[in-house]
């Protein structure tokens, strides 16, 4: 008997060893198994293959009936387990559209607001937006974006961060210093909020890539510090008749306003008819900027982002909020679209409102 376990258990380990798999091992088991059943039912009495394979059969019958219980032993346990899983999944992942019970903690101070409360928080979880650039005001808007529970959250850029950004961009942390400003920007977000998505898009914002993009999205946040970006994230967003949030820094000054002719305020072109002069509207690598003042403007886009998506008081629409941070100065001045416009305005005779 102990020579057809030595035997059965070479077969076993060895087979492993030789990379058998599970089922054939155990069919190689069975056939010997039964052989030796086989043998001892068959041979008379005191046969010596009789004798070699353990000598009768009510050993061996004990011995599997002892497998068999072990096994059915394990196999209850597993499905025990199993069950147990299948009943605290439930609790893990709420369904779509709801909230868990660590989200409605973390967004408890939102919904005792009167503007936004539990309908405001739901808008913003289903809500999908797009954040051009994870730069100065990137940083900002993105952090405030992804706290507050935009469900969906997009960004796009194709800069790495360098040592020269982190005086201002403050989502980008010095180790992170070489690596795609997306990718850094998308853990420092679910870093701080592991309740939203977000879709890093690692490149630049193209003409052929930006009708496909901002299909996804319900609102878009331009925080680029480049003129033929901004035309071209305008004229996208007016086409798809999407709300755009729009910031914009120099030095000490700061804008913020919502452009969105499909409810009849201002265009960016409306505004900005042309492109201005090189040399006219220097970059913040030429005339410097304040650190603090794209964290000011970033977070009144993100204001701006969830007023738009929620329906909350009057957002920034027909209207310029400026912002001088070196005089703690802030102005509103009203804007109107262009019937002119090349974006959103009305040729004539074209009929459109
Ligand atoms: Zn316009």
């Amino acid at each position: 008997m102990l020579a057809v376990l030595i035997l059965a258990a070479a077969l076993w380990w060895g087979g492993r060893w030789f990379g058998v798999g599970r089922g054939p091992r155990l069919a190689v088991l069975a056939v010997l198994f039964a052989a030796v059943l086989l043998t001892q039912v068959v041979m008379p009495a005191g046969h010596p293959l009789r004798e070699a394979t353990g000598g009768g059969i009510v050993g061996w019958l004990l011995l599997f009936g002892a497998a068999a219980l072990v096994l059915v032993y394990r196999a209850g346990l597993g499905r025990l387990r199993r069950r147990a899983e299948a009943k605290a999944a439930p609790a893990e992942e709420a369904p779509a559209g709801t909230f868990r019970a660590a989200e409605l903690e973390r967004y408890a101070r939102h919904i005792v607001l009167r503007e936004l409360g539990g309908p405001g928080q739901k808008r913003l979880k289903e809500a999908k937006v797009l954040v051009i650039g994870a730069g100065g005001l990137g940083s900002p808007a993105l952090l405030y974006l992804g706290a507050a529970g935009v469900g969906t959250i997009g960004m796009i850029d194709d800069d790495t961060v360098e040592n020269t950004n982190l005086q201002r961009q403050v989502i980008h942390m010095d180790a992170a210093i070489g690596t795609p400003k997306v990718f850094s920007a998308e853990a420092t977000v679910t870093a701080q909020n592991p309740h939203v998505t977000v879709k890093p898009y690692n490149r630049r914002l193209t003409e052929e890539i930006a009708a496909d993009l901002f299909a996804e999205y319900d609102v878009i946040l331009d925080g680029t510090d480049d003129t033929a970006t901004r035309y071209l994230v305008n004229r996208t967003a007016v086409a798809q008749g999407k709300p755009l949030v729009s910031g914009a820094l120099s030095q000490w000054e700061g804008q913020v306003s919502v452009f969105d002719p499909a409810r009849d305020a201002p265009c960016y072109q409306c505004i900005f008819p042309e492109a201005p002069a090189p040399g006219l509207a220097p970059s913040c690598a030429e005339a410097g900027v304040l650190g603090p003042l794209p964290g000011v403007v970033g977070a009144m886009m993100a204001v701006e982002a969830v007023k738009v998506i929620t329906g909350a008081g009057a957002a920034l629409r027909g209207e310029l909020l400026i912002y001088d941070a070196l005089w703690g100065e802030t102005r509103k001045i009203a804007l109107k679209r262009r019937p002119d416009c090349p974006v959103c305005g009305v040729a004539p005779g074209d009929g459109r409102p």
